[in-house]
């Protein structure tokens, strides 16, 4: 099919095959991948607002048994740097979320062998009960299944048990891309094959939770497989209808194992527009500026984005590979405004909240913040001596408490 003949029917509202998607990424010039892009977005969010939302991305801990090649966060089991935060630590991350005008946690962090089940639902027990309309946005599905396999119990079992302590919504970390070639090379296969994360996801659909999703490309994988990756999403948004949103960010290669370098801002671009083409089904894209920069992601929302995600109060695990870009709301505001959007703040269920706080009363700009865990930090937090350790030395350090 000539270009010209597929752009008239991508225009027209026809879904794509991974043919024309593969025909469309390698042919079409960028400008007009970016325009078909855009007429999507248009049609689906006609009246010219750009979401973002306050919430803070904490990572609880960086001890992990899973060792991805991409990965510069992660300590191994008894690392001097290892650490895991400490309740206290976390709520007080709350309250300054709290006193920006954000209301959700982003939770995640590594596959800690010495944290039991019970220390997750004990901490959104605890959130709960201390502020109950904090949203908690946690655990992305390689975390679940850590924990149901540390746990012996069904994928389903540990997320009804994580609802009833507090769980809202899930985070759609951990796709890296979803084909098991893809996953062998970049040793994540053992943490979730592709058709776990879906499982995942679907476990959570069908428990009345909403997800996001998300892709990391630029390291393996050819263009036939990250279109793959958007069908299966696709395959799967079709069945639940759970997933909010996606979000695709590039590789970041510094300081990991695999090493390499980072695709450019005209790949991102490309990626990003070709996936608002083929997630027909998906009613948000995020713009990713946390790896790609305030610049690019003011450009992200011509190519088909309609949201800035998070202001970033804190985030630790892209920073660790590299990637240092922050914005507060009066920045994330004013690259949405000079791009032409109106910026309304939303939830994770995409409802609109409001204008920008920074317009309604004082808040305190990023350099002010004080809770951010101090690079080098280690250590557990002391309500952890309270449960059991699963590794030789993990009890052994809790022995000697
Ligand atoms: S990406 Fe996540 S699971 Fe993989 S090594 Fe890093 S912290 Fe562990």
């Amino acid at each position: 099919m000539s270009l010209s003949h597929l752009a008239a029917r991508v225009a027209a509202g026809e879904r794509l095959t991974r043919e024309s998607a593969l025909q469309l990424y390698l042919d079409a010039p960028t400008a007009v991948l970016g325009r078909l892009a855009d007429d999507v977005r248009r049609r689906k969010h006609p009246e010219g607002v750009v979401t973002y939302i306050i919430d803070r991305n904490v990572n609880y801990t960086n001890v992990c048994v899973a060792r991805c090649k991409f990965c510069a966060f992660y300590r191994q089991v008894g690392s001097s740097e290892g650490y895991t935060l400490a309740f206290d630590e976390i709520f007080r991350k709350i309250d300054e979320t709290i006193s920006l005008g954000g209301g959700q946690l982003l939770l995640q962090g590594g596959h800690n062998p010495d944290i039991p089940i019970e220390w997750y639902e004990d901490l959104f027990r605890e959130v709960k009960s201390r502020y109950p309309s904090f949203r908690l946005h946690a655990l992305s599905p390689p975390e679940v299944l850590h924990i149901s396999r540390l746990s012996k119990l069904p994928v389903p079992a540990v997320i009804a048990r994580l609802i009833a302590a507090g769980l809202d919504s899930i985070p759609g970390g951990g796709a890296e891309i979803l084909v098991d070639r893809v996953r062998q090379i970049l040793n994540c296969y053992n943490k979730a094959t592709a058709d776990e994360w879906l499982g995942v996801m679907r476990s959570a659909h069908e428990a009345g939770l909403r997800t996001t999703a998300t892709m990391m490309y630029g390291t393996v994988e050819t263009v036939e497989e990250r279109i793959e990756h958007m069908m299966r999403l696709r395959e799967l948004q079709d069945e639940t209808g759970g997933f909010t949103a996606f979000i695709t960010w590039s590789y970041q290669p510094q300081h990991t194992e695999l090493g390499g370098t980072e695709a450019t801002g005209v790949e991102y671009l490309r990626t990003l527009a070709l996936a608002r083409l083929v997630l027909d089904n998906f009613d948000n894209l995020q713009a990713s500026w946390v790896t790609q920069g305030g610049k690019v992601g003011q450009l992200s929302l011509a190519f088909g984005a309609n949201d800035m995600g998070s202001v970033m109060i804190e985030e630790n695990v892209v920073r660790a590979a590299g990637a240092e870009y922050c914005m507060d709301e009066f920045e994330v505001v004013r690259n949405i405004e000079s791009a032409g959007f109106v910026p309304m703040r939303r939830n994770m269920h995409y409802d609109i909240l409001g204008g920008p706080v920074f317009r309604e009363r004082d808040v305190p700009r990023m350099l002010e913040l004080a809770v951010a865990r101090a690079d080098g930090s280690a250590g557990e937090g002391a309500d952890l001596a309270a449960y059991e350790a699963r590794s030789a030395k993990g009890r052994e350090a809790r022995r000697q408490r």
